[in-house]
């Protein structure tokens, strides 16, 4: 269970549990390190079968949301929330606007987000209650549907690995097999069309395939479990993690691993198989930042222009990245951290730790009423 020992391996600054047995809200936040901002993350629901699930849980994704941000230059720190409930019957108004109090009370050192299992109507009732959350809807000045830039982030990741194995940045002629018609998916199919990819495609849900189709016609269709035999340059995993595994890494025939899911690498050694085997892997969690890059400026007043242009960096972090890979001899996945690891020392050094005010950057903002 919970212990200090624990605490300081990760280095998790804070660890909050809210309880309101009025609406049976029982939510656990983790504050990993705000050495760069205030701590953001979404909230996931989920029907833990215990608590111990939920703590793990919420520890491990907290410290991917520092590492995420600190990554993609932004100013913020790691954090996520879990609520321990069932989706189906556990939600309500009273939940939702009880956790929003407690988060309140944490005076912006977290803000919260959508997350699996947690919807805008969700965050609108703890929205309700504290202005310390983004993810809202565009009327309330919000972002909206981060998916678009999360796809436009990936499809710069794609570049910048084409450029580092092609020596060209543009996908033209590739073939990418992607793992996904989903949100973030069907966006990633449109730029690789517009570029000139042609674009092999698995999902399990037939609509959204259909869907795909409709946006992007010249789409090629496979089976879910043949996508990882297609002989293509590019495979982009964009449905679930854990995709480049035992099983499938010899079956790959691609020269680069470059997607939206999360944890694309079922454990760290497969990064370096990927590299033994020469496959140019583009680190996840940098590529897939681009809805986290677009929720960010919420605070300072969203535009198309000023996310689009965060999320373009990413082409530039992905090929320091690789660079670093290269230089130290280790794999991309190592390489991120490292990146990451490095920015959150050298602004520690100059800034100390992060004091809880919301400052200039974050004013924070009102409630919805
Ligand atoms: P989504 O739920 O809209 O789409 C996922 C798609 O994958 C669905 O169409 C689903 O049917 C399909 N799928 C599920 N299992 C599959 C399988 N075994 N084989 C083939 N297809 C399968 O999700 P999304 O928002 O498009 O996100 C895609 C991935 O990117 C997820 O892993 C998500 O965590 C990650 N991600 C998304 C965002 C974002 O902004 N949406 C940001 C960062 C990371």
């Amino acid at each position: 269970m919970m212990s200090f020992e624990r605490l300081y391996k990760d280095g998790h600054e804070e660890v909050i549990f809210f309880s309101d047995p009025s609406c049976n809200l029982k939510a656990i936040v983790a504050i990993h390190n705000t050495t760069l901002g205030p701590a953001l993350g979404g909230t996931r629901m989920w029907p833990y079968a215990s608590e111990e699930e939920a703590i793990n849980d919420v520890l491990r994704l907290s410290k991917g949301m520092t590492y995420k941000a600190a990554v993609s230059g932004l100013n913020l720190g790691g954090g996520k929330a879990v609520i321990i409930g069932d989706p189906e019957k556990d939600k309500s108004e009273a939940l939702f606007r009880s956790y929003g109090r407690f988060l309140e009370s944490l005076n912006g050192r977290y803000i919260t987000a959508e997350d699996v299992n947690i919807g805008v109507q969700d965050i609108e009732h703890v929205f309700t209650e504290t202005g310390n959350v983004c993810g809202v809807a565009k009327i309330h000045g919000g972002s909206g549907n981060p998916s678009p830039y999360t796809a436009k982030g990936v499809f710069r990741g794609i570049e910048a690995a084409c450029m580092k194995v092609y020596g060209d940045r543009s996908p033209k002629g590739k073939t990418v097999a992607l793992q996904g018609a989903g949100s973030v998916g069907r966006y990633l199919a449109k730029f690789l069309d517009e570029a000139g990819a042609k674009v092999v495609v698995c999902d399990i849900n037939e609509r959204n395939i259909q869907l795909l189709k409709e946006a992007v016609p010249a789409v090629e269709v496979v089976g879910v479990n043949d996508i990882y035999d297609v002989d293509c340059d590019i495979y982009a995993p964009c449905a679930l993690g854990a995709t480049v595994n035992d099983d499938t890494i010899d079956r790959l025939k691609c020269k680069i691993v470059a997607g939206a899911a999360n944890n694309q690498l079922a454990e760290d050694r497969h990064g370096e198989i990927l590299r033994q085997k020469g496959i140019l892997y583009a680190p996840d969690y940098l590529i897939n930042a681009g809805g986290l890059m677009n929720v960010s400026i919420e605070f300072e007043g969203w535009s198309d222009s000023k996310s689009s242009r965060m999320v373009d960096t990413i082409y530039d972090t992905t090929l320091k990245i690789f660079a670093i890979s290269d230089e130290q001899d280790i794999p991309v996945n190592k390489a991120a951290d490292v990146l990451a690891e490095s920015r959150i020392e050298s602004i520690r050094n100059i800034n100390g730790k992060y004091l809880g005010n919301l400052g200039h950057r974050f004013p924070g903002r009102k409630t919805r009423n």
